[in-house]
């Protein structure tokens, strides 16, 4: 099996500036196609610096990529640092010049002198087109290695990738065929996820299922290795069957699916409509349900009230209500979804109230407790929940257990 390395390259990597995605994105893609990503190295715009990453790449895999520092200014030196690996001279290469020139052209603009440095690339190796801008990528094989440099702008370097890179990896890859599957869990934690699923999550099996989690969102990635695509289309299949099987409604989606999603298509399918009332949240539940494309659909109102006042002109919450239990209270979130459903006409409706920290916790009602209530024609259901960690967690924690309570309640 072929096995590649990355070398992201810039300052802005080091210090913080940037946050590496093209390690994560050519990661996924060569996982993909069935090269998996051994090492990964971040050094700054320093040739020596380079030159050793390459070489402690090199050591570890086939495949070597860099990114970054092929721009046309001083401090961009991958290309010195890609030759003086090879041992070679950078040379200038005249249709390289030329491409470079017409892409100012095309833009009725100059080219800047300094551009002319991106058409020089190390001997021996080829230059790949960048149809976005100007910096050419560069591949090379030396030492038993194919080594490939793109530009550090993820746009460019997606592109790159997909168009000049692609065709000449699925080459080296030797036919080995990889098919990956995502299923997206909520409603329990990785430790009971992995439990559930026990020997199917060893380490060193095929297909391999890895788990991750974020905000409450368990995401279980079934990564199946075979000789071709069908054969490996068919393990995955088979582990996705059991996977279903043993965690049941635990399961709601499937690839890059969100809870909002899922319920969103159920609503527009089902001809249904949804209003919010929330306090904690203040508008996460909200923004969650309307970052979806096409959710006027069925979203029609979203309350934040925050004020006791407010709930009561708002939602019509009784004041008596508020202060018999509190703002944080069973009978105020009940209130507020009931309030919203009427004031709003809608099928369904969610109210949220909670203490989201750091401050306004006693001692029965501690940070992260949150009360969460779905009204609909069959009733009203509302749940107790404390959740753990800052503010922003907590009320993001709020409107994803929202959204799920409320996927639960829609199968019936
Ligand atoms: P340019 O022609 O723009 O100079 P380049 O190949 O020299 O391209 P850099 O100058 O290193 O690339 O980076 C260009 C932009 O891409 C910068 O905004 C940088 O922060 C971003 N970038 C570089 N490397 C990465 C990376 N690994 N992940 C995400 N962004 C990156």
């Amino acid at each position: 099996m072929k096995r590649a390395s990355i070398i992201s390259i810039g300052n802005e990597l080091l210090s913080g500036q940037t946050v590496d995605t093209n390690a994560a994105n050519l990661g996924e893609r060569l996982l993909s196609i069935g090269i998996p990503v051994v090492s990964s190295y971040t050094t700054g715009d320093d040739i020596d610096s380079i030159i050793r990453s390459f070489n402690l790449a090199s050591s570890d895999a086939d495949l070597i990529f860099a990114t970054g520092g092929l721009g046309p200014t001083d401090d961009d030196v991958t290309r010195q640092a890609f030759a003086k690996f090879l041992s070679t001279e950078l040379q200038l290469q005249k249709e390289l010049l030329q491409k470079i020139q017409n892409f100012f052209i095309s833009r009725n603009r100059q080219m800047p002198s300094k551009n002319k440095v991106q058409a020089y690339i190390p001997a021996g190796s080829k230059a790949l087109a960048n149809n976005l801008g100007t910096a050419p990528g560069i591949m090379a094989e030396a030492k038993g290695k194919l080594l490939i440099a793109l530009p550090g702008v993820p746009s460019e370097m997606k592109q790159m990738f997909e168009e000049s890179v692609l065709p000449e990896l699925q080459r080296f890859a030797g036919g080995q065929a990889v098919v990956i599957r995502k299923l997206k869990c909520f409603g329990a934690g990785e430790s009971n996820i992995a439990e559930l699923l026990g020997p199917l999550m060893q380490r060193g099996r095929n297909p391999l299922i890895n788990c991750t989690a974020s905000c409450g969102v368990i995401t279980l990635t079934i990564t199946a290795t075979a000789k071709d695509k069908d054969k490996a289309q068919q393990m995955a299949e088979k582990d996705e069957k059991s996977l279903r099987n043993k965690l049941g409604e635990l399961v709601y989606g499937t690839e890059d699916q969100t809870l909002a999603e899922v319920v969103g298509e159920k609503l527009a399918q089902q001809k249904k409509t949804i209003a919010v009332a929330e306090s904690c949240t203040g508008g996460c539940l909200a923004k969650l349900l309307t970052d979806i494309p096409g959710a006027s659909r069925y979203f029609t109102h979203g309350w934040v009230t925050y004020s006791n006042s407010a709930k009561t002109s708002e939602l019509g919450v009784p004041a008596h209500l508020i202060e018999k239990h509190g703002s944080v209270s069973e009978q105020v979130a009940q209130a507020m979804a009931q309030g919203a459903r009427k004031r709003a006409g809608t099928a369904f409706a969610i109210g949220v109230t909670g203490i989201a920290g750091p401050t306004g916790a006693s001692e029965q009602k501690p940070v992260g407790l949150v009360y969460i209530s779905v009204d609909s024609d069959n009733g009203c259901e509302t749940k107790r929940f404390i959740f753990s960690g800052g503010r922003g967690t907590i009320r993001l924690r709020a409107a994803q257990t929202a959204l799920n309570m409320f996927r639960l309640k829609m199968r019936y």
